[in-house]
Order: structure tokens, then C-alpha cells, then sequence
């Protein structure tokens, strides 16, 4: 079942749609925007959740029919539109919504319609929809599902309300990783460092075995990079090369020496993203800070020239350098 209060964070968002609710005063269409993993279908299934209970309030009570059909996938009035293939095109916008709006309701007073990855609808098909939009049915909601605003026609855009929902704190999903997912305070902060304020990427990451051991043999080989000789140290140039489309090795290389750096300037353990790694970081914290920030420089400038496609192998070699000081 969903549930608002279960929603962490964009407190505004939920606060808007349940004032919504509450007051009566529902829009026939929303524009949830967000990044992959952002939480969009599930404010979206909630708030239709919420809009078919029979008991009316600003969350779903969870014992009625509609709410029982909800959850078990099969709500009579619910319609999901997803692309079939890498866009949404006029037919499928056509016989999908367009034809299907036009019959009432089965048994409940609204009709909603989620569409995922609504940016994919080609420019025909946002403009076949806009009719739609314009002169919608009383009983329709259309939820559009996407990534980016800038997609979408203008006529289109000025149909919808549109709700922007932001990267969350590190710390909101840390505390949902520790509720929800039984991990320590440690683990959570350092995966949720890494989430990118986004609850589903952490979920995705926890699941991520390649990850894990991604992480564990880079901050292995960073914390000897010092003990080991420049030869060594380049060789491992190569043995990355296994991370060459996974660009979150850096992230992990970047986030040490960010935390190297605060361990040795401000000596505040709160302060640490890698909680999990604190004694790490106080053993290792040995170098200037001039030198530590200079080297989590070296990490973003490496990150840039790989986006523009320089070769893998010689920007981590030169990285690789810095990194151990040579
Ligand atoms: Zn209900």
C-alpha cells in the first residue's frame, strides 16, 4: 500500500497534492519531474492511490475495494502508459489515452492515466495529446512521468501543473536506508554518499554486487598507494580498465580524498561522508591539506577529460601519478 508519510523527503510536494486532496481541488494534469530513482512513480501511485479510496482522506486507507484492487495491480481505472519502444508516438498516445478517455469511468469517480517517461512523446504525439489536455473529460487525471521540462511543447507544459521533485539530502537517505533496510549508521552514510540524493539509486546500489567490489578494491589500493612503487601503481591503470564504462570508480576515488581532506583539517567526525571508513581516514590523513585538495582536484580534472572521450588508460596513468605524488 502507499502512503504519503512514507514518502522521504520533498515535503512540499506531498504537503501540495494532500492540500490538493483534502481541498477537492484536483488539476487534470501533473507534470512530475524528476531524475531516474527520484521517487516520481511512487508520488504519482500514491496520489492516485489516494484519489480512488473510497474513504476519501488524504492517504489511502488500504482496506477498501479500491484500495485492495490498487494493490493488487488490477484498479479498473488506473491506466499505465509506458513506451513500447524508444518513444511515445502518436498511435500509442492515440489508442492508449486519447480513444480510451472517451469511456467513463468503471466504477470510481476518476480515471487516471500515469505516463512513464512522458519526455519520449515525440512532438506529434505531445501535440495529439494537447486537445486532450485541453478539454479533458471531469474525470480524468493525467500523471506525465519525466526527466526533463525541456522536452515538452509549450502548449503542452502550460495544461500541466508542474512539480519538480529534488535530489534529496545525503542524510534523509542515509536515515531511510537505516529504517527500511536495517543498516548500520555507517554503512548508510557511505551509500547514501554515493546515492546522489536519489532513494532508488541507493536501492540499486545495495543490490549492486559489482559496486561493492568496486569500492573495496579501489580503497584498498589507494590506502597503499604511497607503499608501493610508481610501477606498480601505474599497472593499475590497466587492471581498471574493467571500470571504464562505470564511471562511479572516480566517485569513489574522489569521495576518499574529500574525506582524507576534512579528516585532516577539521578533525570532526560528523563531518566525514565515509563513516564507515573513519579509522581509514585518520591513518591515512597524513599528507598536507594543500596536497589532499590538490589531488581531489586531479580526480574531477581526470572525470572531465574521460566525458570527452580521452583515452581510458593514459588519463588514469597520469591520474594514478598524481595521486601517489610523483
Ligand atoms: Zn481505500
Amino acid at each position: 500500500m502507499y502512503q504519503f508519510s512514507n514518502i522521504y523527503g520533498n515535503a512540499l510536494l506531498v504537503h501540495h497534492l494532500q492540500h490538493a486532496i483534502q481541498q477537492k481541488r484536483i488539476s487534470h494534469a501533473y507534470l512530475l519531474l524528476g531524475d531516474d530513482g527520484s521517487g516520481k512513480k511512487l508520488l504519482a501511485h500514491t496520489f492516485a492511490q489516494t484519489l480512488f479510496c473510497e474513504q476519501g482522506g488524504t492517504e489511502p486507507c488500504g482496506i477498501c475495494k479500491s484500495c485492495h484492487a490498487y494493490d493488487a495491480g488490477a484498479h479498473p481505472d488506473l491506466i499505465l502508459v509506458r513506451p513500447e519502444k524508444k518513444s511515445l508516438g502518436v498511435e500509442e498516445i492515440r489508442t492508449k489515452i486519447i480513444d480510451d478517455v472517451a469511456i467513463k469511468p468503471y466504477r470510481y469517480s476518476y480515471k487516471i492515466y500515469i505516463i512513464e517517461q512522458a519526455d519520449t512523446m515525440t512532438p506529434a504525439a505531445q501535440n495529439a495529446l494537447l486537445k486532450t489536455l485541453e478539454e479533458p473529460p471531469s474525470y480524468a487525471v493525467f500523471l506525465l512521468l519525466a526527466k526533463q521540462q525541456a522536452a515538452f511543447l509549450e502548449t503542452v507544459l502550460s495544461r500541466c501543473i508542474s512539480l519538480h521533485l529534488h535530489p534529496l539530502p545525503a542524510q534523509i537517505v542515509a536515515s531511510y536506508l537505516q529504517e527500511k533496510k536495517s543498516l548500520s549508521s555507517e554503512q548508510a552514510a557511505s551509500y547514501a554518499a554515493y546515492a546522489q540524493g536519489s532513494i532508488g539509486q541507493a536501492l540499486t546500489l545495495l543490490e549492486d554486487e559489482a559496486f561493492l567490489q568496486m569500492r573495496q578494491d579501489v580503497l584498498a589500493k589507494l590506502q597503499r598507494i604511497q607503499n608501493t612503487s610508481l610501477a606498480e601503481v601505474l599497472l593499475w591503470a590497466k587492471e581498471w580498465e574493467i571500470y571504464q564504462n562505470d564511471f562511479r570508480f572516480l566517485d569513489v576515488i574522489a569521495l576518499w580524498y574529500r574525506d582524507l581532506l576534512f579528516a585532516k583539517r577539521l578533525h570532526d567526525d560528523t563531518l566525514l561522508i565515509q563513516q564507515d571508513l573513519q579509522a581509514a581516514l585518520y591513518a591515512h590523513a597524513t599528507e598536507d591539506a594543500a596536497v589532499l585538495a590538490h589531488k581531489a582536484i586531479a580526480v574531477q580534472q581526470a572525470r572531465t577529460q574521460l566525458t570527452q572521450n580521452a583515452n581510458f588508460r593514459l588519463t588514469i596513468e597520469v591520474l594514478l601519478m598524481e595521486l601517489k605524488g610523483e
